[in-house]
């Protein structure tokens, strides 16, 4: 981990050209080995940055700040102090130009989020302030940083996280739901947990297709073999039953153990 720069020349963060044309300007294009998925629109991550909010007096620490979208807005929103902790280190030129327009209160570090020491770098950058997590997530590390964050020593009042939602609604899933599972458990008995917004595929550049395809599959065939002796009709029916087996053409009288590879692709793909 690099300790890259706090930023301490002041000038005005409206003034920053469009995320769009920074990314341009630094060549830059999303990595998917790092689950990227950059919210450009600043009215969007505004909205993020105010369910984190109040954030006057906090210190946020943001994983993964990417073409700092977030991070403006959380600068913009009155953030105290921001420590931006971003693994990939093409990315660190034009989050070093955002500190420079972020008047001190933006400290970038290059580095694993896996691996950072978030209570070390609080108290290093922003002593005394109120801690708060807020982060659009890769899709690859974000449950296993947001158990660490539950369970360590860093203890932030709040955590504003983007998840696909299908992690989302697992981490907030009441008793009795079909989404129910250890990860609603350990989250709620461990902090309380909403999903306070959701976002469609195409607010994000680029749009998270797989992830939301395989997302399904997973979904689907968790239900499927979660009841393997029902007909799918019915170990199915949260997914839609029988119509949905229609709309894939699969034997909605069939059991999970005779459906091919083909036919469970035909299903995740109808339940979208
Ligand atoms: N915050 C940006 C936004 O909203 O546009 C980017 C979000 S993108 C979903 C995830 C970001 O996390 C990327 O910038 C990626 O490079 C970074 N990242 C991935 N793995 C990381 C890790 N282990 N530690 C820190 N950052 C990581």
């Amino acid at each position: 981990m690099a300790d890259v720069r706090s930023g301490a020349k002041a000038m005005d963060l409206s003034a920053l050209p469009p995320l769009r044309e920074v990314l341009t300007a630094h060549d830059l294009l999303a990595d998917k080995r790092f689950g990227q998925h950059f919210l450009l629109d600043l009215n969007v991550t505004r909205k993020v940055a105010r369910i984190a909010g109040p954030l006057e007096g906090c210190v946020v620490i943001e994983v993964g700040p990417g073409p700092g979208g977030l991070t403006r807005a959380l600068l913009q929103e009155g953030a105290g102090h921001v420590i931006a902790v971003e693994k990939d280190r093409r990315f660190i030129p034009l989050l070093t130009e955002l500190a420079d327009a972020a008047d001190g209160r933006l400290t970038v570090i290059e580095g694993d989020a896996l691996k950072t020491d978030e209570a070390a770098l609080a108290a290093a950058h922003a002593p005394g302030l109120v801690p708060k997590i807020v982060a659009n997530l890769p899709y690859n590390v974000g449950t296993p940083l947001l158990v660490g964050w539950l369970t360590g020593r860093f203890t932030p009042a709040s955590m504003t996280l983007m998840f696909q939602k299908e992690v989302a609604e697992r981490i907030a899933a009441p008793a009795g739901a079909d989404d129910y599972g250890r990860l609603s458990v350990i989250c709620q008995a461990l902090a309380e947990a909403r999903v306070a917004m959701s976002l469609p595929a195409r607010a994000f550049t680029p749009p998270p297709k797989v992830d939301s395809a395989v997302a399904a599959l997973e979904r689907v065939t968790a239900a499927a073999f979660g009841q393997r002796r029902k007909m799918l009709r019915s170990s199915l029916k949260v997914l839609g039953g029988e119509a949905l087996c229609l709309k894939a053409d699969v034997d909605p009288n069939a059991r999970a153990e005779v459906i091919d590879v083909a036919g469970f692709l035909r299903l995740a793909a109808a339940s979208l």
